[in-house]
């Protein structure tokens, strides 16, 4: 076989053997000349069916009265080749998509033999392809229509490709605007600058996907919040990537409801959390205000609510009064009480308040209680509530400050308010009943130098010790106050006569008679006391009181531990101080104060040695005052500075002016030890007049020392190292002793003229003057013996040792000048 006609046949295998394609030839009539495999699976018929047959079987009953075989042919003839796409059909009658390529076949001289007819069935093509287009028109008719979603697509460098209904709806772009524009507009500046625009294109291609949510902005520039999802796109045949279809939501409005939601939830947790708190606040409010709560209802009668305070007070500790009726659950003597209230507080209107003393658990207490009915919302009362104070303890403090305020701290005895108070009372109910009131006024003598000497601590327990003594002497009706300090006072009640109430003085004066046991020391003080009656002297209680107070003062100048009672005298006397009072303060000032000078003479030489210089008030009216009337009121009133100072300056002015070296004699009063610028004063009166320190001797009594007074000691010591000597004046009158003697080197002691008045009948005077010489002496003190008004009194002072004498013998004392200066003559005759 030749190489073509091998070839031949190999290629008619071939064109039948091939199932896909339909080849088979036709006659230049259109007749089918062969079949193969392909057309026959194509077709259905099988060559011997169609061989011979013209080849418009294949076309439809509407193309072959169109004359389309024919044609097709005849198109073939004329342009050598054909390719059409329609529909053919099968054997079974069902239709074929077909792609026909018809070409004309012609021998070596061009003339036409046949046609090639090569058929290929399309059909499953045709419809995947029409299924496919179908499906492309749908979705590009749903992505344009869409609306709420802005659907575009990015190229790989994120330009915008295409654009869609939704996308310009929500960012006012026409797709004519942004087609080509970088999707990077749709940015803030703010994200751009962060570079979240690539970020997002990283990772949908990185990840396939990005979906986020985020500002975006429109072409208005203003600001939506949206949901964005990226997703790369991969071309489907080949896998590469083509780009990215981005899906844009403005879901400001939802983002703005979830934000809102976000604060409601927010809110509503905030909410519910102090709800919470609260109700734990008010819980922990009940059980621990410092009241007892009980909530009972109405209906049942049984406790809602009770708190801690409540079950400890009505049930003791381990009970609980919450969930059953009070007597239940109460102790019986509590659940009764708790009833009876809770029932007045259901049927009072306005609620019912009650302060009661109780026996409770936990003992008997007083409770201030409100019951009153609680209405709910609807204004119905369903509950009724119980509130109990536990004023025990308060009460027991306003008591305690009631006591307070009407006794005194120290003693515990009625203080001012309270005696005022009892006495006022006491004056009605005398009044009422036709008796008699008293009023005494107690001062202990000399407390002051004790309290001073022995300090305060001291002096509070012999006030204690004092009070109780003479609590213990008086009637059960009778008051005893101390008014402050040493003070004391009395309201005798309902008494039938006065001398019932001097009995009464005398007694409470004995009783303080026997010393006191303080600290290991043994006291003895005494104590004034001034009586007034109601109504006989008075039955105003102030005035009363005042009277009382001046038959005090009465007794302390008649000699102090006596009484006194008020007479009309003593209120003349009393106003006749206040008048001395008022007068001493214009003395002062007018110059009507003077000083006489009497001479102190040495016994050995019989020479005046000093003068004593003694004040004198010359009043215009009443003549010359002696000290002893205006003294003690100028102590009394503090003037005795102002005095003592003009004392001092003035004698130590005049004794300048002496001719001799002659002492000057200042006394001082105990009380000018109590002011700070004694020293100073005594300095300045020194330095003014330019008198010699030695010149000047100051005269105190024991009364400056009483009780080892340190401080006056130094003053003592601070005046005698500036020169000045001092001298112990009435000596033996006082509380004396020889110890003040050693407490202070005293450069003179003054014998009392009392001792010189008696000397010469009583033996006792004798030997306390021959104690004080002899010590004197061997002290190397110098003596001066007072109020000497006789030869026989000299005589024996000087036998005695006396160093200096004083007295009417010597001379009067003088103004400064009308003062003896020579002594010797006058003595003598
Ligand atoms: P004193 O210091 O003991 O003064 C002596 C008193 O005895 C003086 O009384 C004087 O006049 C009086 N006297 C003198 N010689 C005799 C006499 O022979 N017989 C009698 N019976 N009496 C005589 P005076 O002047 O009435 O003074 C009384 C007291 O007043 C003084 O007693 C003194 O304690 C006080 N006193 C006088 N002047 C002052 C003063 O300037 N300041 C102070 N604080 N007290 C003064
Ligand atoms: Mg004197
Ligand atoms: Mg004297």
């Amino acid at each position: 076989m030749s190489l073509v006609a091998s070839s031949d046949a190999m290629y008619r295998l071939l064109v039948q053997s091939v199932m896909d394609y339909a080849i088979y030839l036709l006659t230049p009539e259109g007749l089918i000349a062969n079949w193969n495999l392909g057309a026959q699976r194509a077709k259905g018929y099988e060559a011997s069916e169609v061989i011979g047959q013209h080849y418009s079987i294949f076309y439809s009953q509407a193309d072959r009265d169109a004359g389309k075989p024919a044609a097709n042919l005849e198109q073939v003839r004329r342009t050598g080749r054909l390719e059409d796409h329609g529909w053919r059909v099968r054997k079974d009658g069902s239709l074929m998509r077909a792609h026909v390529v018809i070409e004309a076949v012609r021998d070596d001289n061009g003339v036409l033999v046949g046609f090639a007819k090569i058929t290929r069935d399309c059909t499953e093509q045709y419809y995947a392809e029409l299924a496919r287009r179908e499906h492309e028109r749908h979705f590009r008719l749903l992505v344009q229509g869409v609306q709420d979603y802005a659907i575009y697509m990015l190229d790989t460098g994120g330009h915008v490709i295409n654009w869609n209904a939704g996308a310009q709806r929500a960012k006012g772009y026409t797709a004519d605007e942004i087609v080509g524009q970088h999707f990077s507009v749709f940015y803030t500046p703010q994200d751009r600058a962060l570079g979240l625009p690539e970020q997002g294109l990283e990772t949908a291609r990185r990840e396939g996907r990005f979906q986020a949510q985020g500002i975006r902005q429109r072409k208005d520039g203003s600001h939506f919040w949206t949901s964005v999802v990226i997703e790369a796109i991969h071309d489907e045949d080949n896998g590469q990537f083509i780009g990215f279809a981005k899906i844009t939501r403005d879901i400001s409005e939802q983002h703005r409801y979830e934000l809102q939601l976000l604060q409601a939830k927010e809110l509503a947790e905030q909410y519910s959390q102090e709800m919470s708190n609260l109700s734990q606040f008010l819980d922990s409010v009940i059980s621990n205000i410092p009241a007892c709560v009980v909530v009972q209802d109405l209906a049942s009668g049984k406790v809602l609510l009770a708190n801690n305070h409540a079950d400890r007070l009505f049930c003791g500790e381990a009970g609980h009064l919450i969930g059953g009726l009070p007597r239940e659950c109460a102790l019986p003597i509590t659940g009764e009480f708790l009833e009876e209230q809770l029932a007045r507080g259901a049927r009072a209107a306005h609620g019912y308040a009650a302060q009661t003393c109780v026996q409770t658990a936990i003992g008997p207490r007083t409770l201030r209680s409100r019951a009153l009915l609680a209405q709910n919302a609807g204004g119905r009362a369903d509950y009724v509530l119980f509130i109990a104070e536990d004023a025990t303890d308060e009460l027991a403090a306003q008591a305690q400050i009631h006591h307070m305020a009407h006794h005194d701290a120290l003693t515990g005895l009625p203080n001012r308010m309270l005696f005022n108070q009892r006495l006022k009372k006491a004056l009605a109910q005398g009044e009422q009943c036709g008796k008699l009131t008293a009023t005494l006024c107690l001062d202990l003598d000399n407390f002051k130098n004790i309290n001073d000497s022995f300090g305060h601590a001291f002096g509070d327990k012999l006030l204690r010790a004092l009070g109780t003594r003479l609590r213990n002497e008086l009637r059960e009706a009778d008051t005893l106050a101390r008014l402050g300090g040493d003070e004391f006072a009395v309201v005798l009640a309902e008494l039938d006569n006065p001398e019932a109430a001097c009995c009464t003085a005398q007694r409470l004066i004995d009783v303080i008679c026997p010393p006191f046991q303080i600290e290991g020391h043994q006291f003895s003080v005494g104590v004034s006391i001034g009586i007034a009656y109601a109504p006989h002297d008075q039955d105003n209680a102030e005035q009363l009181l005042s009277f009382a107070d001046m038959a005090l003062y009465e007794a302390k100048r008649n000699g102090r531990n006596r009484y006194e009672c008020f007479h009309a005298g003593l209120h003349a006397e009393a106003h006749r101080r206040r008048l001395v009072e008022t007068e001493l303060r214009a003395a002062l000032h007018l110059g009507q104060l003077q000083l006489h000078y009497q001479p102190i003479v040495d016994v050995q030489s019989n020479l005046i040695t000093g003068y004593e210089a003694l004040l004198r008030w010359e009043h215009p009216s009443r003549g010359m005052i002696m000290p002893m009337d205006f003294i003690p009121i100028a102590e009394e009133t503090g003037i005795i500075h102002e005095i003592g100072a003009r004392v001092l300056n003035l004698a130590c002015q005049e004794a300048a002016t002496w001719e001799g070296q002659e002492t000057v004699s200042v006394n001082l009063s105990a009380v000018q030890f109590k002011n700070a610028g004694l020293v100073r004063t005594v300095t300045l009166a020194l330095s003014d007049s330019g008198l010699a320190p030695q010149r000047l001797e100051l005269e105190i009594t024991e009364s400056v020392l009483l009780g080892n007074n340190e401080q006056n000691v130094h003053i003592l010591r601070e005046l005698k190292s500036m020169g000045v000597a001092i001298a112990l004046d009435d000596f033996g009158t006082g509380y004396s002793s020889l110890g003040y003697l050693r407490s202070f080197p005293f450069d003179r002691i003054k014998i009392d003229k009392s001792f010189v008045h008696d000397m010469c009948e009583s033996a006792q005077a004798m030997s306390i003057i021959r104690a004080i010489t002899e010590l004197s002496t061997s002290l190397m003190i110098k003596t001066t013996a007072e109020g000497v008004e006789s030869i026989e009194q000299m005589q024996r002072l000087a036998a005695e040792g006396c160093s200096h004498v004083q007295g009417y013998l010597y001379g009067q004392p003088e103004p400064a000048s009308a003062r003896l200066k020579k002594i010797g003559k006058s003595a003598g005759d």
